[in-house]
């Protein structure tokens, strides 16, 4: 129940319109950080492709629990404060344009613009555009799957037990997650 929820929102597709200065990147990121990133242009646009539906249907179900796992916790609140922004929109694709990499807390980040495709709630096609700041390496706060103390299923996003209150607060290694958004 708490895994498939996630599983049930399918990735739309997802490509990186500038491939080619995927090496120019990563080499920024190893100068930057002093380690070449294990992370590859096929797990960015694979992480787009899955995260963009999550970020639509957290907005319209108002519910950031979604987002635990793949956005950072200070996003899953801002998303959670401006619920709503887009406006019931539907994403069917995204094409992303690898910016450039910064450091931000110790962990090279890149910056990426998102041109995504979405359907307006009466049906038209229109263009969403938004910049996405994904952070390579790591720790997030996710619920586990199932109460330690008393074996219930845990909700989608759940930090506490529905049944015995019990917290079941779990920090984990992502290679990826999106530090930062800005929509407009
Ligand atoms: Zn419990």
């Amino acid at each position: 129940m708490s895994t498939t929820e996630q599983v049930q929102l399918a990735p739309i597709p997802a490509t990186i319109d500038n491939l080619d200065e995927w090496a120019a990147i990563a080499q920024q990121v190893e100068s930057q950080s002093g380690a070449p990133t294990v992370v590859t242009p096929e797990l960015v646009a694979g992480m787009i492709g899955s995260a963009v539906p999550l970020l639509f249907e957290a907005d319209s179900a108002k519910n950031g629990k979604l987002l635990r796992g793949t956005f950072t916790d200070p996003l899953v609140a801002q998303c959670e404060r401006n619920a709503g922004d887009l406006m019931g929109a539907r994403p069917t694709s995204v094409a992303a344009h690898l910016v450039g990499v910064h450091m931000a807390d110790g962990h090279p980040v890149v910056r990426t613009h998102l041109r995504i495709q979405v359907q307006r709630p009466d049906g038209s096609p229109s263009v969403a555009s938004q910049f996405w700041d994904l952070q390579l390496g790591a720790q997030v706060m996710v619920g586990q799957q199932t109460c330690p103390n008393c074996g219930a299923p845990i909700g989608n996003g759940e930090l506490v037990c529905g049944y015995c209150r019990t917290d079941v607060r779990s920090l984990v290694e992502v290679p990826l997650v999106v530090s930062r958004l800005e929509l407009y």
